[in-house]
Order: C-alpha cells, then sequence, then structure tokens
C-alpha cells in the first residue's frame, strides 16, 4: 500500500477559501462556495451541529486596495436552550473586508476589517474570517419558538421532565408521614 500523502495536503473544502489575488485583473470578480456539512465539519464553530450557508465573495480589485463584500444565506442549527433539541436558525447578513497591499508588509496585519498584506501574495486565505462571521452571526439564546397557540413546540417529552422538577414535590393532601409523626411528639412534649 502507497503512504497516504493526500492527508498531509489541506481539505480540498478549506482550498475553496483561497482566493487567489496574484496576476488578477483590476475590476470586479464573483465567487461563490457553499458552506456545507464538510465546511461545518472542518469549521467545528461551537455549538452548530450542522449548517448549509450559501457564501458569495464579491471582489473589487483596485490598484493596492482589494475590497471583499461576503454575503451569507443559509441555515445551522444549534441545540435549544430549553429542550436540547435541534434548532434551525436562519442566516441572511453581510460582512465587508478590505485588503491594503503595501510593498513591505511581511505576513498578515489584521486590524478592525481590515488586512494588510504583502503586494506579492499570491492568495487569501479567508476560512478563518468566514468562521468568525458565521460565529459572530448567532444569536445568544436559542429556543423552539412558540405555536399559533402560544404553545412551546419544544420536545414534550423534556418539557413534562421539566415541569415535573419545577413542581413542589408535595400537596396539602399528600403529608409525609414521618412529618406528621414529628408533629404529634412536639405536641406531647407541650403538655
Ligand atoms: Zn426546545
Amino acid at each position: 500500500m502507497q503512504p497516504n500523502f493526500e492527508k498531509v495536503k489541506s481539505d480540498p473544502k478549506k482550498e475553496e477559501f483561497k482566493l487567489r489575488i496574484s496576476g488578477v485583473e483590476l475590476g470586479n470578480h464573483s465567487f461563490s462556495i457553499d458552506c456545507d456539512k464538510r465546511f461545518f465539519e472542518l469549521a467545528e464553530i461551537p455549538d452548530v451541529q450542522e449548517g448549509n450557508v450559501a457564501l458569495r465573495i464579491d471582489m473589487e480589485v483596485l490598484e493596492k486596495i482589494i475590497n471583499l463584500d461576503f454575503h451569507f444565506k443559509g441555515f445551522v442549527t444549534i441545540p435549544c436552550d430549553r429542550c436540547l433539541d435541534p434548532v434551525r436558525v436562519p442566516l441572511d447578513f453581510e460582512e465587508h473586508l478590505v485588503v491594503k497591499l503595501m510593498p513591505w508588509q511581511e505576513g498578515i496585519q489584521e486590524e478592525d476589517g481590515i488586512w494588510i498584506v504583502n503586494e506579492n501574495e499570491y492568495e487569501l486565505d479567508v476560512f478563518h474570517f468566514v468562521y468568525e462571521a458565521i460565529t459572530l452571526a448567532l444569536p445568544t439564546r436559542v429556543v423552539h419558538p412558540d405555536d399559533e397557540n402560544g404553545n412551546p413546540t419544544c420536545n414534550p417529552d423534556i418539557l413534562k421532565k421539566l415541569e415535573e422538577l419545577s413542581q413542589p414535590a408535595k400537596n396539602d393532601d399528600d403529608v409525609d408521614p414521618r412529618w406528621e409523626a414529628l408533629k404529634h411528639i412536639k405536641e406531647s412534649k407541650k403538655h
């Protein structure tokens, strides 16, 4: 059997997030990337179980600046804060990134939506940028919505359990016999 060199190479899905900027004509370019099952497996965004988000990147290439507009549209599933069953969360948002090309820059300097990169850089890897954009777009609290009658659409078994746990353990008709016995002892001591 041949040694598997493929494992050393980057995942093909990750490669899709490397945008070539070297030798690209000035003007507007557009890319589409599927943030699909494989993307979410690789990204491992906290709480996100699965998802499918269509990403369109509009790239405007100027002499020393590249403007990138990211359009996200799709959904992710996140465990419900109440019952832990998955909730489908729609996503529809945009992010912007400005890339400045500098002759002496070494590596990438990032600050406040601006990347400064060397003008001879071959490509931009936006995988982590996309990871962060989706992470920041997620709501802080996710619960199943109520139905038209105002009842929660959470997992009914879990709801029942939660209700049982929140109920006081006893009511007045059902007094613990040990407590009754104790009361009698106290009463008799008074006399
Ligand atoms: Zn729920």
